[in-house]
């Protein structure tokens, strides 16, 4: 293992720890199956987990993520028609762009400051703690692509 990887998963052992999460191998393989970043579902972590993990199983690797979301170490994310996302990134009320073309999820920061950094118009007596958007369009690739027959109908 590289002085890296050790590094990483003595940090990841201490955010397990520091959670009141017992340490195991299954959790600690599905926190390291995140790159900055991403957002997974819970197959593609499954699929990731399999390899380094071959005796997990589907079950037990859902009920990590459920694990790890209840604490806040992985945050999930439910953009409409697409399965559950997690992601390592929590805590920052960040907010993402979604493609409709091929469903590619970006991470956008706050619109202005901290949690929550919208206010509606109308708070019906809440006290607001977070604020969730999902910003819809095309990403570059999928608009590039749309390009020619946008220009076919003209
Ligand atoms: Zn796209
Ligand atoms: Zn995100």
């Amino acid at each position: 293992m590289s002085p890296n990887a050790t590094a990483e998963r003595e940090a990841a052992v201490a955010r397990l720890r520091a959670a009141g999460l017992k340490v195991t191998e299954s959790r600690l393989a599905v926190l390291d199956t995140f790159s900055p970043g991403e957002h997974l579902d819970a197959d593609d972590v499954y699929t990731r987990v399999a390899v380094v993990l071959p005796t997990t199983s589907r079950q037990a690797v859902y009920g990590v993520l459920g694990a790890l979301a209840e604490v806040d170490l992985l945050r999930k994310i439910e953009p409409a028609g697409s399965p559950a996302l997690y992601e390592t990134r929590v805590g920052d009320n960040h907010h993402h762009l979604v493609c409709t073309g091929c469903s590619t999820v970006i991470d956008v920061g706050c619109v202005v400051g901290e949690a929550a950094c919208l206010t509606p118009s109308e708070t019906h007596g809440f006290r607001i703690a977070t604020a969730e958007v999902t910003f819809w369009g095309l990403c570059p690739d999928c608009s590039a692509n749309a390009e020619p027959s946008r220009a076919g109908l003209s």
